[in-house]
């Protein structure tokens, strides 16, 4: 087999975008960490099928407010992320939720219309403090050395180790590359198998305060063709 020739670091440069906040809520339709999300009217907060109890908001991502050249990852609406912290029962282990399309969590792409929902306050038990997403700082971002394999890169030891120093970008971030804390878990698509790819990242303790595990992250991924496709899962020491 003829040896591929090696891709140039620079090739596997990303963008990636970590939110500014402050504490609040914000708007209902407003970008945010917990606090109350958009539903339409008449809807109920959604609930956990392992618990029973409504399901804590972790993100809300109002397409309109991502940051310029961002190029509206899932086209219009609210990206909302719920994820079930409920600990009798326990329904992180029980559904499963550090993998992809467990039933304790729940994500999708909300169109906010004219009704909303009557919610002035979490019914969540235990709700996080909301924070607000004012704006998004760009950044660069590199894959990790196992990615960076994927891609036939080579670089030297010390180049990897200084590398891994700032990359991948740590904390919440929109699009860049994933930090991974196993090995690359990318999911599937359900409509066409495709490896998804990077949307969202969702830390340990950063914007929202909860542990995943020990000190995991995890994310959010999309199909690259079906861009409403949604998968989450994390991973941890
Ligand atoms: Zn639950
Ligand atoms: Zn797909």
């Amino acid at each position: 087999m003829a040896a591929r020739p090696d891709a140039d670091l620079d090739i596997l440069r990303r963008k990636c975008w970590t939110p500014e906040v402050r504490s609040g809520d914000g708007a209902l339709t407003g970008s945010k960490f917990s606090g109350i999300p958009y539903l339409a009217g008449g809807e109920k907060w959604p609930t956990c099928p392992n618990c029973g109890n409504p399901i804590q908001l972790f993100v809300q991502l109002n397409s309109e407010e991502l940051p310029d050249g961002s190029g509206r990852p899932w086209g219009d609406g609210l990206l909302q992320f719920f994820y079930c912290t409920n600990g009798e029962p326990i329904c992180e282990v029980d559904c499963q939720a550090w993998g992809p399309f467990s039933k304790s969590t729940v994500l999708r792409i909300m169109a906010p219309g004219q009704n909303a929902s009557e919610y002035s306050e979490s019914p969540v038990p235990n709700p996080f403090r909301p924070r607000q997403i004012l704006g998004w700082l760009e950044k660069d971002d590199f894959p990790n050395w196992e990615e960076l394999k994927e891609y036939a890169v080579e670089i030297t030891e010390d180049e990897q180790e200084k590398l891994s120093e700032s990359y991948p970008v740590q904390g919440e971030k929109l699009w860049g590359w994933p930090l991974w804390v196993q090995g690359i878990e990318y999911p599937n698509c359900p409509k066409c198998d495709t490896r998804m790819q990077l949307l969202f990242q969702v830390d340990s303790n950063q914007n929202i305060p909860y542990d995943f595990g020990d000190v995991g992250v995890g994310h959010i991924c999309h199909c690259p063709e079906h861009r409403t496709e949604l998968a989450f899962g994390w991973a941890c020491y």
